[in-house]
């Protein structure tokens, strides 16, 4: 029997855009064979929608305009209505949530826990570890508890921050040197982020990233190179060859991330085997400590002057087009874009069934 499989993209945040791409590709790619697929649009005000139609007006965003306005899509369990999308005389059931949405709302575990309420498999992180990955300082502290190494790091709130402004940095100038990395404690996309090498500059980036969250996290900047793993999987995990990114820019920022082509991808890495072998293992650890079911990405630093590896970060859920390095590294390690689809919607299933 062909499941139903909803793909839900867009969303409220400010990785709207690479959403909508990520969604193109999974739509233009899954097995048609094996699955319906139902497409539902969540507009960056936070309304959800069905489209039925060419998947390139959801990577251009004309889906919005071209959706299904008498379309309901239930997604509170209720006695005598399934979990689905009731569109005129029909009714199509909802075997499994393919959330595609990056951030806030998409991958921190909110959106998760409606999936969890609604009683369905859903592919990717559970909440807790959606929520773990989304949170720099969790996750930060997490690390830490499993020995992972990671820049120095602080972090303030704003209410701290209005309180006392000058305590505030002059903490932060005793644990960490110039030149630093102040992020908002919950986004991607590098959005908020800044590196400043003042004072002056690390007051204003508190601020600017204090308009995205109410906590923000500093970091000792280091020179770096920047490393990724694929990491797929429930309790087998497994971890693809890494990957290097040669940002075009500074540091790879939004602009370097989405807008100009030439950040590249070096797959795999030049990194010899043992650190090869090293940052593999590493990702796996990061995943399971976060106790991540499905997929994620893991970034990791190593610093250009001393050689040390460090881990950056885990985005569980990465940038998914076809040519987004989550995919690319698999690809690169024996598994095809189209089969990796495949390969999560069972895990979705997998996990599911274990739980219930
Ligand atoms: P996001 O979740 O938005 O991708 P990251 O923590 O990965 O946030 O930061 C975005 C980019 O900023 C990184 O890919 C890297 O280029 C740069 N960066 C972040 N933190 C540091 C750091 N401590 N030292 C050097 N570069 C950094
Ligand atoms: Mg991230
Ligand atoms: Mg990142």
């Amino acid at each position: 029997m062909k499941k139903n499989v909803a793909l839900i993209f867009g969303g409220k945040s400010g990785e709207h855009e690479v959403s909508l791409s990520s969604a193109c590709s999974i739509y233009n790619n899954i097995d048609k064979q094996k699955y319906n697929i139902y497409t539902i649009g969540i507009t960056k005000q936070g309304d959800w929608m069905y489209y039925e139609g060419d998947s390139e007006n959801i990577k251009n965003g004309n889906w919005v305009n071209l959706s299904n306005k008498n379309a309901k899509i239930n997604l509170i369990p209720t006695k005598d209505k399934k979990i689905g999308i009731e569109v005129e005389d029909k009714f199509y059931e909802i075997d499994v949530f393919f959330p595609v949405i990056h951030g806030p709302y998409g991958e921190d575990g909110t959106i998760q826990g409606l999936f969890e309420i609604s009683n369905i498999p859903y592919v990717g992180c559970s909440v807790l570890s959606s929520s773990i990955g989304m949170d720099k300082i969790m996750c930060k502290k997490i690390f830490k508890e499993g020995n992972l190494p990671q820049v120095e790091f602080a972090y303030t709130t704003e209410f701290e921050f209005k309180k006392d402004k000058e305590k505030v940095i002059s903490d932060i100038e005793k644990s960490i040197k110039y030149p630093m990395f102040v992020k908002p404690a919950n986004l991607g996309s590098s959005v908020g982020i800044s590196k400043v090498k003042t004072k002056d500059e690390l007051e204003k980036a508190i601020s600017e990233a204090l308009k995205y969250d109410r906590r923000v996290i500093i970091e000792q900047g280091i020179n770096a190179r920047e490393i990724e793993v694929s990491v797929l999987g429930n309790d087998e995990v497994y971890a693809s060859v890494a990957g290097e990114i040669i940002p075009a820019k500074e540091f790879y920022d939004y602009e370097a991330k989405y807008i100009s082509e030439s950040s590249k991808l070096l797959i795999p890495a030049s990194i010899d085997e043992n650190l090869m072998e090293k940052v593999r293992d590493m990702a796996i650890k990061a995943f399971k400590m976060i106790d991540g079911c499905g997929l994620a990405r893991v970034d990791f630093f190593i610093d250009k002057d001393t050689n040390e590896i460090y881990i950056n970060e885990i985005n569980t859920m990465p940038g998914f087009t076809k040519i987004s390095m989550y995919p690319k590294l698999w690809e690169a390690s024996g598994i095809k874009y189209k089969d990796l689809i495949d390969k999560l919607i069972d895990l979705a299933i997998e996990r599911f069934n274990q739980k219930n």
